[in-house]
């Protein structure tokens, strides 16, 4: 039985009144911690290490208002890579919660409410449910969330990422999204980032602010820096042998031993116009 198989049929026992049930941290060791992300309603404090049955040592917390991840590379989605990456954790949970507040606020209420606040509707953007991801689903916020994850390429393909709801009354634990089952889509973690016209922009100065390895992103053209960490990516797949929807009977490619040059500077060292400079100095 792997962590989150136990963990639910742990929880399904003791909410039929089973009061012997609860998980053995110790037999899943290797599974702990874990990285949960949900929501910021207080009524979950106290709630949700209980029903989990996962020890706080074990229990790497994300919060956000509607346990909402707005884009692969976002801001959450980079707290949850490093919670793998620096604090060790290895499964990954979205839960969501029956009776959310940011699902039940529509835009309207959301605008007076900020207005009671003071923040009037000029200093909003025009599109207030896009832009703060508020969702009129609760499920369908969990299940889109856990799709962001699992295809976010801050992601490991060895970590299953989960998506589950929680009764906020009862502590009942439903189990939408399987990470045991949810293959990550390789090819898509990179499409959907190029892609996205809208999101390109801001994904690639993301990328330039958060640094994979030694990659850095100068601040010029941007098709440049669309192709570059396409083929740069594609590069890495290979190396890593990864198939990929696009090249599946592609021969591996030996490793790529440094990123790519982004910019139009001759490979063979400085741009045309420091060359000139240094001419001297060079020869
Ligand atoms: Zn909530």
């Amino acid at each position: 039985m792997r962590l989150f198989e136990a963990i639910i049929a742990a929880n399904h026992r003791a909410i039929a009144g089973d009061t012997t049930a609860g998980l053995k941290p110790f037999e899943f060791a290797a599974n702990l911690p874990i990285v949960a992300l949900s929501c910021i309603d207080v009524r979950l404090g106290p709630l949700l290490p209980e029903v989990l049955g996962v020890p706080e040592s074990d229990f790497i917390w994300l919060r956000n208002a509607g346990n909402i991840i707005t884009g692969p590379l976002s801001s959450t989605m980079r707290s949850m890579a490093l919670a793998c990456a620096i604090k060790g954790g290895k499964e990954i949970a979205i839960i969501g919660h029956t009776d959310c507040q940011v699902g039940k606020t529509g835009a309207l209420e959301l605008l007076e409410r900020f207005r009671a606040l003071g923040v009037e509707r000029h200093r909003l953007p025009d599109n207030l449910p896009e832009f703060f991801g508020t969702f009129s689903s609760d499920r369908q916020n969990v299940i889109h969330a856990a799709d962001i994850a699992r295809n976010s390429p801050l992601i490991s393909p060895r970590i299953p990422v989960h998506g589950l709801m929680v009764d906020i009354v009862t502590g009942k634990l439903e189990w939408l999204v399987n990470g045991y089952e949810t293959a990550p889509s390789v090819a898509s973690k990179w499409n959907e980032v190029i892609h996205s016209a809208g999101q390109t922009v801001d994904a690639l100065k993301s990328l330039a602010d958060f640094q994979i390895g030694e990659m850095k992103f100068p601040e010029t053209k941007i098709g440049e820096h669309i192709m570059g960490a396409g083929e740069w990516m594609a590069e890495k797949l290979h190396a890593a042998q990864i198939p990929t929807a696009a090249q599946p009977a592609a021969p591996p490619k030996p490793p790529h031993p440094e990123p790519p040059h982004l910019t139009a500077a001759p490979k063979t060292g400085l741009p045309p116009q420091l060359r000139a400079r240094f001419k001297v100095r060079l020869k």
